[in-house]
C-alpha cells in the first residue's frame, strides 16, 4: 500500500520534510508534473505526511474519496490544466488525476517515479 498525493496539492512542500523514508518529491517540470509525488514502492504508510498537508491533499490509496465535496474557496489543480477555485459544493472524484480520461492520482504518482524524473527532480 501507499499514500498518494491528489488534486488538491498546491506544492507548498510542507510533507517533504516529515516522511521517514523521503520519498516525496516535488514534481518537476511543473507543466508537466504538477503535484508533489510520492513513492509507491518506498512508502510505508506511516501517514506522517497526512497531518502536514494545509491542503489535505493526501491520503491512504484506498480511503481517497471519490466524492469530495470542496469548500468554498478550495483550490484543485488538475494533473492537466489550470488550476480553479471552488465556489463551494462542487464534488469531484479525487481518485481520478483531474484533466486526463482514465487516469488516477495514483497512476500520476506512480508514473512520476516510473516514467517520470522521479527522485532526479531533486536536482532540477
Ligand atoms: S505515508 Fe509516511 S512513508 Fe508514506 S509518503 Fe507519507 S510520510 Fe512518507
Ligand atoms: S501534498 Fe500537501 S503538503 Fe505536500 S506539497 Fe502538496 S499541498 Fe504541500
Amino acid at each position: 500500500m501507499t499514500h498518494v498525493i491528489t488534486a488538491l496539492c498546491l506544492r507548498d512542500g510542507a510533507c517533504v520534510d516529515v516522511c521517514p523514508v523521503e520519498c516525496i518529491v516535488g514534481g518537476k517540470p511543473e507543466n508537466e508534473w504538477p503535484w508533489f509525488f510520492i513513492d509507491p514502492n518506498t512508502c510505508i504508510d506511516c501517514g506522517a505526511c497526512v497531518p502536514e498537508c494545509p491542503y489535505e491533499a493526501i491520503f491512504p490509496l484506498d480511503e481517497i474519496p471519490s466524492s469530495y465535496e470542496l469548500k468554498p474557496g478550495q483550490e484543485v489543480q488538475p494533473f492537466r490544466g489550470e488550476r480553479w477555485t471552488a465556489a463551494g459544493g462542487e464534488v469531484i472524484d479525487l481518485t481520478m488525476a483531474q484533466g486526463v480520461d482514465g487516469y488516477t492520482a495514483a497512476q500520476a504518482n506512480a508514473d512520476f517515479y516510473a516514467n517520470g524524473p522521479g527522485y532526479q527532480a531533486r536536482n532540477m
